[in-house]
């Protein structure tokens, strides 16, 4: 059966991979996703579940949901258009007290109620890993988050780190650990050869744009990074595959100025038939590539 990895990168610029021709990211055929008609609400964990279902209405719309079912219904009347405002204005409130840049689920958090990111359990649909067989996620938002992915969005969220030195250099430390972490898991399951379908995030291409929003060099210097981390799997995979493995290389949406834009980024290890033009676009082309991978790529 055929192989397929999906290396998911968040915010991966489309304008800096080929501004700057960043070759392991381009690979051989590239190119760019239209997000305009979400512009204004690109929250990664919804977007993710799109690529991996194939579907708008994904049951995903936040990143944090409540662990026990009374308070999800609580929560759900509190956001609904009619009362939206007024419970942000309360909340603006707390937050003001506090002093701090802190988020609603934080200080739900902090009164012991108990929260956990939007996942599989919230999903209305079916996605490629339940369809494709010997499949494997690492660490997807909207599907499989880690706790510790969680809780450090939770303890450091990006917004309380910008303009702390102390706590941007914290966050950007353990984001690292994390992702090396991920790498580690990544190569292992590479290496066992028993798999069809991996699809692995890593969440530091748009951690290190939102910190260092006014510093392009670190964002460049990330992109470097995880080039070559990127070089090192294809290394592993030539080593054990005789046969054609499909990489797909993908970002959720892109990053200006610490901003995410309204576009996002893919590309190909081979030349693509059919193009992606939308982010609903990835789900049929990888259920035809394991009926039909001649339909889809030129090997
Ligand atoms: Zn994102």
């Amino acid at each position: 059966m055929q192989k397929l990895l999906i290396l998911g990168l968040d915010a991966l610029e489309y304008n800096i991979v080929t501004r700057f021709r960043f070759k392991t990211l381009l690979q051989r055929d590239f190119g760019k996703i239209d997000l305009t008609p979400y512009k204004n609400k690109l929250i990664t964990p919804w977007l993710w579940s799109i690529i991996i279902s194939g579907h708008i209405d994904t049951g995903i719309t936040h990143f944090v949901t409540y662990e026990s079912k009374l308070i999800r219904f609580v929560a759900k009347i509190l956001t609904s258009p009619a009362l939206y405002k007024k419970v942000e204005r309360l909340i603006e409130k707390i937050r003001r007290r506090r002093g701090q840049k802190i988020g609603t689920a934080y200080i739900l958090h902090r009164r012991g109620i108990k929260v956990r990111p939007m996942g599989k359990q919230d999903l209305k649909v079916p996605t490629i890993f339940e369809l494709i067989p010997n499949s494997r996620a690492i660490c997807i938002p909207g599907y499989n988050l880690w706790k510790h992915q969680f809780l450090l969005d939770l303890y450091l969220p990006l917004t309380r780190c910008i303009g702390d030195p102390e706590m941007t250099r914290k966050r950007l430390r353990l984001q690292w650990l994390l992702e090396k972490k991920k790498m580690r898991i990544l190569e292992d399951m590479i290496k066992s050869n028993d798999w069809n379908l991996i699809m692995v995030h890593f969440y530091i291409t748009d951690v290190v744009g939102h910190l260092y929003w006014n510093k392009p060099i670190m964002l460049l210097e990330t992109y470097r990074i995880v080039s070559r981390w990127i070089n090192k799997i294809k290394r592993i995979l030539a080593s054990k595959n005789n046969e054609p493995v499909w990489i797909l290389i993908i970002s959720d949406h892109g990053m200006r100025r610490g901003v995410h834009t309204d576009h996002a980024f893919w590309s190909s290890n081979y030349p693509l038939k059919k193009k992606p033009k939308k982010l609903t676009d990835y789900f049929k082309l990888i259920i035809r590539y394991f009926e039909r991978p001649e339909d889809i790529i030129t090997f």
